[in-house]
């Protein structure tokens, strides 16, 4: 998936969890968590960042290229300890990896006085999280990125939403989605990283079906077909129009 088709998908995971939407006498959201409409946007956006995280193993992805160069080196690093593109960071111990980050990150916090209780560790990462967002905006130059990474980010850490679980929960939805986005198109995942039980060759040889399990351990349910596919664009559009729909509801 797209750069900017997964950050798309992390907005609108957040929505559906977050804000009861109904159109006519059908329900699209669970509404699981009752926030405040600001509440419901910082969480969006910042779980729109979250929805590129995995892709951090890769020094090309726009998460790559969203604050160099640190975000290049970091990219490099990150995929050679996660095995490559689309392995570790794509795994069910990268999901686990990336809940245990956000929630150092948000464990983090101070009493400031005239502010209160602050977190500065979920406002810094939350900052870079909304960098990314804001990155798989193509047209975006680098120091634009910078501003108003800076600027959403004081947002999100001045007007966090009230239940204090909302930032891990926002970064696991984020990755999960990203997941699942990925496993929609041919190339799929391995979620048992670095663990690799391959499909046997007579499974590989079934119609449609021997294209869910491959020869590397990866699984997939290829409907999006290949990245950035015809049928990719049609669920973007279909998620952008609910992400209109939800936040002018919210
Ligand atoms: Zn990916």
């Amino acid at each position: 998936m797209m750069g900017g088709h997964h950050a798309m998908s992390g907005a609108a995971a957040w929505l559906a969890i977050t804000t009861p939407v109904t159109v006519g006498s059908v329900n699209l959201g669970f509404g699981a968590l009752h926030m405040e409409r600001w509440e419901t946007l910082a969480g969006a956006i910042v779980c729109a960042g979250a929805a590129l995280l995995p892709d951090a193993d890769h020094h090309n992805a726009t998460i790559a290229r969203s604050l160099p160069p640190i975000s290049n080196i970091l990219a490099r690093i990150i995929g050679k300890v996660a095995g490559g593109h689309r392995n570790g960071t794509h795994s069910i111990l990268g999901i686990l990896f990336f809940i245990f980050v956000a929630w150092l990150a948000d464990s983090w916090s101070m009493e400031v006085s005239q502010l209160g209780v602050v977190y500065p560790g979920a406002a810094l990462f939350a900052i870079l999280l909304i960098s990314f967002a804001v990155k798989s905006v193509k047209f975006m130059p680098p120091l634009l990125c910078w501003v108003i990474a800076l600027a959403a980010g004081a947002f999100v850490g001045m007007n966090a939403p009230l239940e204090r679980a909302w930032f891990p929960l926002a970064v696991t939805a984020g990755v999960i989605v990203h997941i699942l986005g990925d496993m929609l198109t041919i190339g799929g995942c391995n979620l048992l990283w670095p663990i690799k039980i391959g499909a046997p060759r007579w499974f590989r040889r079934i119609p449609v079906i021997g294209d869910c399990w491959k020869a590397n351990g990866r699984v997939a349910l290829p409907i999006l077909a290949e990245t950035g596919s015809k049928a990719e664009w049609i669920l973007a559009s279909l998620m952008t129009s609910y992400v209109a729909i939800a936040i002018i509801l919210a």
